[in-house]
């Protein structure tokens, strides 16, 4: 087991030998653990009044009652993350948005890319085929919104980060994430290490993103025009959705924030012979969506119609219909082949970014895809399979991969699927702290995520930035963040540990 106390394997540098033990690494915390009980029973209370008070919550999702707020689970103290691995993934964001920027506007590339996958794939399909009419149409806006989440694991296997994917649509967490760094701050000063206090970056992801909305709207130009939430027809992550609204009134007290479902889009929703969108007596200037990711939240034509209804007209989407498949699982996978990224990229920045892949295979029915078959059947513990969905859950690990492909593996309907390696990050332990259940002293592993905005056309980009970031933790032994099947933040921050600068949240 590499412990990491004076060694230095925060800083990625492992031993030799336990290079491909990739489950055995551990990262110390940032305060000895476990803490004296006594510690505990005063904390744990006042993380919680923090958490309720600074609005760190959610709605509960089994016994849903909109008068009620849970605060949101999360872990007591900061996790570790190496710093020098944040501080280049962190540098890499404004091109990483220029790149995803030039793949949405790259109609050869998305085509190609796509061309099987929406054979098979019914809600890529979908996302498709209004790319296509509006395209046929002629776009009315050229302007989109990027505001995407880059999700990283520091890998122990290859000790740097690697990424999970970009999340072009609906990447969500930039308002809780900002009130748990703010908790954590606390904690550590109630726990009396202000000396650690340093180590927690400054976390600006709302402003910096409600920011790019603010920019997006100046673009359109029209002063009475109001952005458009769309959102879930129950949010349980409402605090984070409502803090957006409310940074976007503290910054330009003049600019109105709405929120309707796609349900009453469809029914409240015109488009003017010019193609202004109006919802009830309301332009839109720009559209954000939280919501129209995943099959389930359009019940019927009418959620569709609506989805067109947005791309049709002249406000600013985030995203707008390419941006959204440019996000998708598959295309992920063909920009991660030798030399795609040089099509986007000079030959120094492809380098840099490709540093961040990992393995991504894909499964279409070709050699190469039979090969990658072949492989994920021998070792499935090695790979995730990945349908192209959004929003958690939806992964196939382990020896369930043996059985799909099984299943799948002489029909067209694998090519629904990307091959990734299992990315390994390093375990350590914190205290997770949940709604009506027991304080925990869990294993955990973290996954950083890096917000980042981009707004332009295809012809030039008006601004590329790095909004902030979020760490999401989640139990070692579970395969997808708490966060995302639960909606649970856990943490955000940096810190230092041990010797090292490591990240924390
Ligand atoms: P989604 O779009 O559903 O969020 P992701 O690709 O982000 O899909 O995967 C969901 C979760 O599954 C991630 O947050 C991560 O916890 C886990 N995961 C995804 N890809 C990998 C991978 N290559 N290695 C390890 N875990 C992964
Ligand atoms: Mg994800």
């Amino acid at each position: 087991m590499a412990v990491c106390s004076s060694s230095t394997c925060c800083d990625g540098n492992f031993d030799e030998k336990e290079k491909n033990v990739s489950t055995t690494s551990f990262l110390e915390s940032c305060i000895p653990l476990p803490l004296p009980q006594e510690t505990l029973d005063d904390i744990v209370p006042k993380g919680k009044d923090f958490a309720v008070l600074h609005g760190a919550g959610m709605r509960h999702k089994a016994k849903y009652d909109p008068d009620t707020l849970y605060f949101a689970p999360f872990l007591l103290l900061p996790s570790a993350f190496p710093r020098r691995e944040f501080d280049r993934v962190v540098k890499l964001q404004p091109l990483i948005n220029v790149l995803m920027h030039k793949i949405a506007h790259d109609h050869e590339f998305l085509k190609s890319a796509l061309e099987k996958t929406i054979q098979v794939d019914d809600f890529t399909a979908r996302l498709w085929d209004i790319y296509t009419k509006v395209r046929e149409e002629g776009v009315t806006q050229w302007i989109s919104l990027g505001m995407f989440r880059c999700d990283y694991f520091y890998s122990v296997t290859s000790q740097v980060a690697q990424q999970v994917e970009v999340n072009t649509v609906a990447a969500s967490f930039a308002g809780l994430a900002t009130r748990i760094t703010i908790l954590h701050r606390y904690v550590i000063g109630e726990l009396r290490k202000p000396e650690l206090l340093h180590h927690l970056p400054e976390n600006d992801a709302l402003a910096g993103l409600c920011g790019a909305m603010i920019s997006a709207w100046e673009v359109y130009s029209s002063p009475k025009a109001v952005i458009l939430f769309v959102v879930e027809d129950v949010t349980y992550n409402i605090c984070d959705q409502r803090f957006h609204e409310y940074e976007i009134r503290r910054q330009r007290p003049d600019i109105l924030v709405i929120r309707r479902n796609l349900t009453q889009i469809s029914e409240q929703g015109r488009l003017t012979a010019d193609k202004k969108l109006f919802i009830d007596g309301d332009e839109i200037a720009v559209v954000y969506f939280r919501a129209g990711y995943e099959p389930g939240q359009y019940h019927s034509e009418a959620e569709w119609d609506a989805r067109l209804t947005i791309e049709r007209s002249c406000a600013i989407k985030s995203p707008s219909i390419h941006y959204h498949l440019a996000g998708t699982k598959k295309v992920q996978q063909e920009i991660a082949r030798p030399g795609v990224l040089k099509r986007f990229l000079t030959e120094s920045e492809a380098e840099q970014v490709g540093q961040l892949f990992t393995g991504l295979y894909t499964l279409d029915r070709s050699a190469e895809g039979d090969k990658a078959v072949q492989m994920a059947m021998e070792n499935p513990d090695h790979f995730v399979l990945k349908p192209q969905r959004e929003g958690g859950g939806n992964n196939i690990y382990g020896s369930e991969i043996k059985e799909v492909l099984e299943r799948l593996k002489d029909s067209q309907e694998r090519e629904a699927y990307i091959l990734m390696d299992r990315i390994r990050p390093p375990v350590q332990q914190n205290y997770l702290i949940r709604p009506h259940l027991p304080v925990t002293l869990a294993e955990v592993v973290s996954e950083l995520g890096i917000f980042g905005a981009v707004l332009g056309s295809g012809k030039d980009i008006q601004f590329t930035n790095y909004s902030g970031h979020m760490l999401r933790t989640k139990l070692s032994s579970v395969n997808e963040a708490l966060l995302h099947v639960h909606f649970y933040p856990t943490s955000t921050g940096w810190y230092k540990n041990c010797d090292l600068e490591v990240m924390a949240g």
